[in-house]
């Protein structure tokens, strides 16, 4: 062995040309050249200037429920933490990034706090959702994050709220190559019944509304925003009702049921289909390739542009 993988493995076990489809939602991907499991987060700095320092490729990977991997694999070190630690106290919750979004939720709905049910069944880390500002219902991690703490160069920092740059399904960290280390969030004190009859409303509409049992990476595509001065020219165009109701509620169009309107729900490319439950969900039926994947997302592109006019953005990272 190397001796980057004898330094690398001083931090936790280090696996070699380790199969990423075992490691995400979607069970698709190639070997990653090295695989580290890290126990214990406070680690984390000392990895990533050891990987750094030999200018070789990183990624960290949370719950992998965000993420496409190519066929072809990783040619560097991909990063999983298995730390899930948080807290709560009073109104304020302290997470590794690499704690469970489900899990800090239910955390919450137990302390009675509000603002956080929301993530009750969304999978993968809380670092995940912070770097694509994760968002159910109108609600999103912006709403809830007061400050995090970040590697960047080589050095520990805190960004507040702002510095973190959130937009829809956004953030500054799709931008630059910082990793989160810890989350803070700041919720409010609220009714215990109601929210727990919000969280067991949120379960029963994902079970109605997203298809189970097939590996998926959730909403491929982010829903298109749409400016206050457009929205009279986009409500003229759809002649659908629920898209005009979305519309006119949260100024945005829903790619899934564009997707519906344009008969592409249920279309395969080899092993992968768009859902026939949910047009922005495209579902690994067992055995597609990334390339799979891709075809049907360039399929709902072009569509989607040739109707429409309308350019769609992967909400999933595309590694
Ligand atoms: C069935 C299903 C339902 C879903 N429902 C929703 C939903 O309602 N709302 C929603 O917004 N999303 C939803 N998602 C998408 C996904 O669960 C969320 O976006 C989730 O927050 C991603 O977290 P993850 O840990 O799995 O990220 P991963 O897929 O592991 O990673 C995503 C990106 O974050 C980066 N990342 C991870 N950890 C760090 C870190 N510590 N520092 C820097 N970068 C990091 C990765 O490198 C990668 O670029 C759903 C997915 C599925 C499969």
């Amino acid at each position: 062995m190397d001796s980057f993988y004898k330094q690398l493995k001083a931090y936790g076990k280090v696996r070699t040309q380790e199969s990423l489809a075992k490691h995400i939602t979607y069970k698709i991907g190639g070997p990653a050249k090295y695989f580290i499991t890290i126990k214990d987060i406070s680690h984390l700095p000392d990895v990533l200037r050891l990987i750094d320092g030999e200018g070789i490729n990183r990624i960290i990977l949370g719950g992998g429920s965000n993420i496409l991997f190519p066929d072809e694999g990783y040619d560097g070190v991909v990063i999983k933490i298995v730390d899930k630690h948080f807290t709560i106290s009073g109104t304020e919750v302290e997470a590794v990034a690499s704690a469970q979004m489900k899990e800090i939720s239910q955390g919450t709905v137990s302390a009675s706090l509000a603002g956080f049910v929301w993530a009750i069944g969304v999978p993968g880390t809380i670092a995940g959702a912070l770097r694509g500002n994760a968002a159910y219902n109108g609600i999103a991690m912006e709403d809830a994050v007061s400050k995090v703490e970040v590697y960047r160069d080589g050095e520990v920092v805190i960004l507040t709220q702002e510095e973190c740059m959130f937009g829809p399904k956004d953030s500054v960290f799709k931008y630059n190559t910082d990793v989160i280390l810890r989350i803070w969030l700041e919720l409010k004190k609220g009714d215990t019944q109601e929210i727990a009859q919000e969280a067991m409303e949120n379960i029963a509409y994902r079970k109605r509304t997203q298809p189970e049992g097939f590996g998926s990476a959730g909403c491929v595509f982010k829903n298109i925003v749409v400016e206050e001065k457009d929205k009279a020219a986009f409500l003229a165009k759809f002649s659908d009702e629920k898209i005009k109701e979305i519309l006119t509620k949260y100024n945005k169009i829903p790619v899934g049921r564009v997707v519906e309107l344009l008969g592409l729900k249920g279309r395969k490319s080899g092993k992968a289909q768009i859902s026939t439950v949910h047009g922005n969900f495209i579902i690994n039926l067992g055995g597609a390739s990334a390339k799979d994947i891709h075809v049907l997302i360039d399929l709902i592109k072009e569509n989607v542009y040739n109707t429409y006019g309308l350019d769609l953005e992967e909400e999933i990272q595309i590694v």
